[in-house]
């Protein structure tokens, strides 16, 4: 799972940055790919196989010289341990930080890619800081910097791009999908107060859209484009008001988009189980982990998925519903957003998981951290709880929550949730040394639910993937994780 951030960071969106495990983003012309990171001595280092394994170099160690060689279309890189300096095909390149050897494992910092492997493999290797991202080849990715300016009567949402790009608008119910001329975007987004033009911007469906989710009091829009800075361009969006504001409205409300930022709470903390979203991991061109023999992460999880919902609808009779029902791509902001829309008192999501390590197997539970302590978390997501008017000239007032922090609220009963699992997957499958875990996973931050996540095992060990792949393993998790919900239904629904 280390390994998925990638669709966290794909775009590279500032406030996706609290992902899974940190890794840098690649993106070439076969898609994007994460490259786990370790930080030490704050620097992000990059494991030397991490880069073997997705560059197709290799690496011979000389312990007695305290050296690494790294192979890349025959030309030499040579690494000391402790030295700034690597050389490759023997001229002599500065690094910011030393080569590492820690664990066995040789670590370099993540500007050895730009500076040291791109002139070996002859490749354009552009590295963005920020948002961790290493852009392979000529690939158009234009940073694009959005700002949101909120009139009495019209909102500006701008957006700077450089370079400077050809953008479209397209009004779909309930929001406006930017399109930019781009293979993908290196993206920046404020974070939107609540407020009745906008609901939230957001990463858009395909790699080169953003989305805006537009709040009742939006009727319309207007486009400008005129150049920012030399190089850049700029997009303005302004979203008005009808003309006849005052008037109820005539048109039905718009649709929340689904990715919008702010969630729509349940009554509170879940009371019964009704309704449970199952979201199989990855998917589309999202292949997620590979195993030795090749068994694809997004199979597998689907697979299981489709076990558990049969489970849960046949013996408990509750609404159950599946992220993605096939191969397709989805955002990870949209797999909690389909939860929150189908009010869903249980979000699980599954995974299968890899290692450097052969010998790691195993599963294991996790449930969400967030940075802030969790009492701050919470206290933040109900100061944060707005209203916002409704249409049809109603007083309804509608509780809104900002995105990241709704599954902050529940963290103590998605804890009890991955607890059950842990001890129910015991019974019938091996578990990791780690069993329960938190991790920031982005997946699991927009969840207004209890909600879990799940890793059934290692594709990276042999024996593990040869389990993976057959039903008796995938109904033994299926099963484990129906007895879960079980005990986690008695919990809430006290007799
Ligand atoms: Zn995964």
């Amino acid at each position: 799972m280390a390994a998925f951030a990638a669709l966290t960071l794909v775009i590279g969106v500032s406030w996706l940055a609290s992902a899974q495990a940190p890794s840098l983003t690649v993106i070439s012309r076969e898609g994007r790919k994460p490259l786990p990171i370790t930080s030490i001595n704050n620097q992000d280092y990059v494991a030397v196989d991490d880069i073997n394994a997705a560059f197709g170099t290799a690496s011979r160690e000389d312990r007695l010289a305290g050296g690494l060689t790294i192979t890349a279309r025959g030309r030499s890189i040579v690494l000391t341990e402790n030295q700034n300096v690597v050389s490759v095909a023997g001229r002599l390149v500065p690094l910011p930080a030393p080569p590492l050897r820690r664990d066995g494992r040789w670590y370099v910092p993540a500007d050895f890619l730009p500076r040291a492997l791109s002139s070996a493999l002859d490749l354009r290797l552009d590295l963005r800081r920020a948002p961790r991202l290493l852009i392979v080849g000529d690939l158009r990715v234009p940073r694009v910097v959005t700002r949101v300016d909120a009139g009495t009567t019209s909102v500006a949402v701008t957006f700077d791009v450089t370079p400077n790009t050809e953008t479209r608008v397209n009004a779909q119910p309930g929001r406006l999908i930017v399109q930019f001329d781009a293979d993908a975007l290196d993206l920046s987004i404020p974070l939107v107060p609540a407020q009745t033009f906008v609901l939230g911007i957001t990463p858009g469906d395909t790699p080169s859209t953003i989305a805006i989710a537009l709040g009742p009091r939006y009727a319309t829009y207007r486009v400008n484009t005129s150049q920012a800075d030399a190089g850049s361009g700029r997009l303005t969006i302004e979203l008005l008001p009808s003309t006849t504001e005052a008037a109820p409205a005539p048109t039905p409300a718009p649709t929340p988009a689904p990715d919008t930022r702010l969630v729509l709470p349940n009554p509170g903390p879940s009371s019964g189980l009704r309704t449970v979203v199952i979201d199989p991991g990855h998917g589309g061109e999202e292949l997620g982990t590979q195993g030795v023999n090749g068994t694809l992460e997004k199979e597998i999880t689907l697979s299981v998925a489709r076990r558990l919902r049969t489970l849960i609808e046949s013996r408990l009779g509750l609404k159950v519903f599946l992220t993605r029902e096939d191969d397709r791509t989805v955002s990870l902001d949209d797999r909690s957003a389909f939860a929150n829309n189908h009010r869903a008192d249980v979000f699980l999501s599954i995974h299968a998981n890899s290692a450097v390590r052969p010998a790691m197997k195993g599963a294991e539970v996790y449930y969400l951290t967030v940075e802030r302590a969790d009492a701050e978390a919470r206290k933040k997501a109900d100061d944060n709880a707005t209203t916002l008017p409704s249409l049809g000239g109603g007083n309804r007032a509608i509780d809104l929550i900002l995105w990241e922090t709704a599954q902050a609220r529940y963290l103590e009963q998605s804890s009890t949730l991955a607890g059950f699992i842990e001890q129910a997957l015991r019974t019938k499958v091996e578990m990791s040394p780690r069993a329960v875990q938190q991790l920031p996973l982005r997946v699991l931050v927009g969840a207004n639910m209890p909600a879990a996540l799940v890793e059934i095992g290692y594709l990276s060990n042999v024996d593990q993937e040869g389990q993976l792949t057959t039903a008796g393993y995938q109904d033994q998790i299926a099963q484990a994780l129906l007895d879960a919900l079980i005990k986690f239904r008695e919990f809430i629904e006290p007799k």
